[in-house]
């Protein structure tokens, strides 16, 4: 079977005894037919509907191997002097060359992106055994500390304090797993954002007002009236999340990081101020890649395992949007995010939404 592409650049396909390219495919020789139609009778209506009166063709090889053939069609005849056959062997040669060194450039990239993920497993699974390890060993050390205590006495007070030391550190855990599950997820592409207008302000006010629940209270900036943007919701909250948990967690002098919202030539923009320890500036692009963690951390003890901004520019970037560091002037640092705006969305029903921004994209989906 051989595959043709015409002059419109469409695909057809024919039995490789078909047309003159095809006896020249066959039989590997330079064919040349002045009147195409006389030549080969049996397609004289296609060359004549193509207006193709002259064919000249030439095998493609490659190391003996046939690839396919090269044939040029003119609608005048005699066109072709002894150069052009010339030029048209010269054209297949090239031609193969071009069609050996994609097949290989292909079968090497098919290898490159085997190995590429690979590796990410590997860096998977090593991050996470090695950063798994620590919260678990604490959480089964206390929770055979409670349990030797309690067969000892069994009518003792609930010690409180390891309670709490063991659900913190099982919620680390937690997080942590989600952290490289979701991580892979995206690196996977597996997980489709549902995006809908929405107000971005009830996305800051719905993180706010969980730290608020935690008895910590971030001042924002909002814009007077709704700035919608068509946004997976709770995706957004993630990144905005994850942003304020650094901004606490590298913050130096315990100054509590600001949330700003506004417009900014068209886009939805969000920073996340914060006066902490700051990022080298050499590394301001690279603490977005999987795993970085820069400098300023590394030789504390600090815990995560540099997935968290690496999991917010894959969401940012599949709103089309961008996310990037800036300093702090006086010192920290501030993230921002860049997101195209959404034209306006009506108002909640009241009625059927009771609160909150999920009221708002509930709406929205409806509209
Ligand atoms: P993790 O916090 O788990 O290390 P992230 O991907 O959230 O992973 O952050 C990557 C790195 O970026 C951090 O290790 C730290 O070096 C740097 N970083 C992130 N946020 C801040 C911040 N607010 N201030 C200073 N450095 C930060």
């Amino acid at each position: 079977m051989l595959r043709y592409v015409d002059a419109a650049g469409e695909w057809l396909e024919y039995s490789d005894d078909a047309f003159i390219a095809g006896q020249a495919f066959r039989e590997q020789r330079r064919i040349v037919a002045l009147d195409a139609s006389r030549a080969d009778p049996d397609h004289a209506d296609v060359y004549k509907s193509s207006a193709a009166t002259t064919v000249i063709a030439a095998p493609v090889t490659s190391e003996g191997r046939r690839i396919g053939v090269l044939s040029i069609y003119a609608d005048r005849a005699p066109i072709f002097v002894e150069d052009d056959l010339w030029l048209l062997e010269l054209l297949a040669d090239h031609t193969a060359v071009l069609l050996e060194s994609r097949k290989i450039a292909t079968a090497e990239s098919t290898l490159r992106a085997r190995e590429d993920s690979a590796r990410l497993k590997e860096e998977f699974l090593s991050a996470a055994a090695h950063d798994l390890r620590t919260p678990l060993t604490v959480v089964l050390g206390q929770a055979e500390l409670l349990e030797r205590r309690l067969e000892r006495n069994p009518t003792a007070p609930v010690d409180l304090a390891g309670v709490t030391r063991l659900a913190r550190e099982a919620r680390r855990l937690r997080d942590l797993v989600s952290e490289l599950l979701d991580a892979q997820r995206l690196e996977e592409g597996a997980t489709v954002m549902e995006r809908s207008p929405a107000d971005v302000r009830n996305v800051v006010e719905s993180v706010r007002r969980r730290y608020h629940d935690q008895g910590i209270d971030l001042k924002a900036t909002l814009p007077d009236e709704p700035l919608v943007g068509s946004i997976d919701v709770p995706r957004l909250e993630q990144v905005l999340d994850n942003l304020v948990e650094n901004a606490l967690k590298y913050a130096s002098d315990g100054v509590l990081p600001e949330i700003h919202l506004e417009q900014h030539d068209g886009d939805v923009r969000l920073s996340v101020v914060d006066h902490g320890m700051g990022v080298p500036e050499d590394e301001a692009a690279r603490i977005f890649e999987r795993f970085y963690r820069a400098t300023n951390v590394q030789s504390i003890t600090d815990t995560g395992i540099g997935l968290g901004l690496y999991i917010c520019r894959r969401i940012v970037e599949s709103h089309g949007g961008r996310i990037w560091v800036e300093p702090t002037p006086g010192g920290g640092s501030t993230f921002k995010v860049s997101i195209p705006a959404a034209p306006a969305v009506p108002e909640p029903d009241p009625q059927r939404a009771p609160a909150g921004w999920s009221a708002g994209a509930e709406a929205a989906a409806d509209a």
